[in-house]
């Protein structure tokens, strides 16, 4: 299997310990090839310095760094500093995304939407980044309707996205329903799903729950009848999740994107499993 457009995510680490480990899992990582790594930012520029930093440290290891950049509560003067740090840092690629705002945070920012973000650093830079925005096959938690969603979604392209990274999911129909409607817009950039492994029953049905992905139901089943025997959870994890992946390339998904959370363990299994190896 062709793993040439597989790229890998990390999240910047709070402590040295942090990132002492970080840099292990990606020299693990990188042995793989991937395309690119890219790392998360907090939305309201709190991870701001991290992002920054990992991402030099993944130029000067020699791989392609992609930073993400998240515009709600920024301001145009702010995003504009943060553009001129990463061209200065020598990145080429960025992934472009609203972000969600902690409650209690003041307010919202310049920026209401990641089309205006997009908008925005291609009327400062020009084509000096490559741009990667999200996509939701399972539809974004806050949209008005599945319809009104894939319209913005057309409308983040249109303003000069490149490319698009999926929210993860479980359903690989979802993926080819939403291709099938984007194509009908006249929407034709590549949409790499975005895979999350299976390696925690908890941290699994949170994180869904906030971003609105749908864990379906003899998964979730499955899962919880594990009760704490992790070996049997990763092991049916690896399963499901190389079996979409599977489906996914099969029907022409151009890449996957890997949440890897930091850990080189489960990415590199699924990696070696779609691999062969
Ligand atoms: P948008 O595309 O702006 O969409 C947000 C909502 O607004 C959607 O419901 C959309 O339908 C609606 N909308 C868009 N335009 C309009 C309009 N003109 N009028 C009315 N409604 C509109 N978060 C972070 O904070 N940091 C990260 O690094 C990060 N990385 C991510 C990487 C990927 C691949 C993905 C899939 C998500 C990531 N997120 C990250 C989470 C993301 O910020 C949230 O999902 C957020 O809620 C939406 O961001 P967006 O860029 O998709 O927003």
């Amino acid at each position: 299997m062709d793993t040439s457009n597989f790229s890998i995510e990390f999240y910047p680490p709070k402590t040295a310990e942090g990132a002492d480990k970080l840099r292990v899992a990606r020299a693990k990582l990188a042995g793989h090839n991937p395309k690119y790594f890219s790392v998360t930012f907090g939305a309201g520029g709190s991870t701001q310095q991290g992002t920054l930093d990992t991402v030099r440290e993944i130029l000067a290891e020699g791989h392609v760094g992609a930073p993400h950049l998240s515009c709600v509560g920024g301001s145009r003067e702010s995003v504009r500093e943060v553009l001129n740090q990463f061209k200065l840092a020598g990145v080429s690629r960025i992934v472009a995304l609203r972000g969600d705002l902690p409650s209690g945070y003041g307010g919202a920012g310049e920026f209401r939407y990641a089309s205006e973000l997009v908008e925005f650093i291609r009327a400062e830079t020009g084509d000096a980044f490559h741009i990667e925005v999200a996509a939701y096959p399972e539809v974004h938690p806050q949209a008005r309707s599945p319809e009104d969603d894939l319209q913005n979604f057309a409308r983040k392209v249109r303003a000069g996205a490149d490319a698009a990274i999926t929210q993860y999911f479980y359903n690989a129909d979802a993926y080819f329903q939403f291709m099938e409607q984007s194509r009908r817009l006249g929407i034709d950039v590549p949409v790499v799903p975005g895979i999350m492994p299976i390696t925690n029953y908890t941290q699994l049905m949170r994180f869904s729950d906030m971003c609105g992905a749908e864990i379906p139901r003899w998964v979730r089943l499955k899962l919880a009848s594990f009760g704490d025997d992790s070996a049997s959870i990763k092991a049916f994890g690896l399963d499901v999740v190389t079996a979409l992946c599977e489906r996914l390339l099969a029907g022409g998904a151009p890449g996957l994107h890997f949440y890897s959370m930091n850990q080189a363990g489960p990415t590199t299994a699924l990696w070696q499993r779609l691999a062969g190896k």
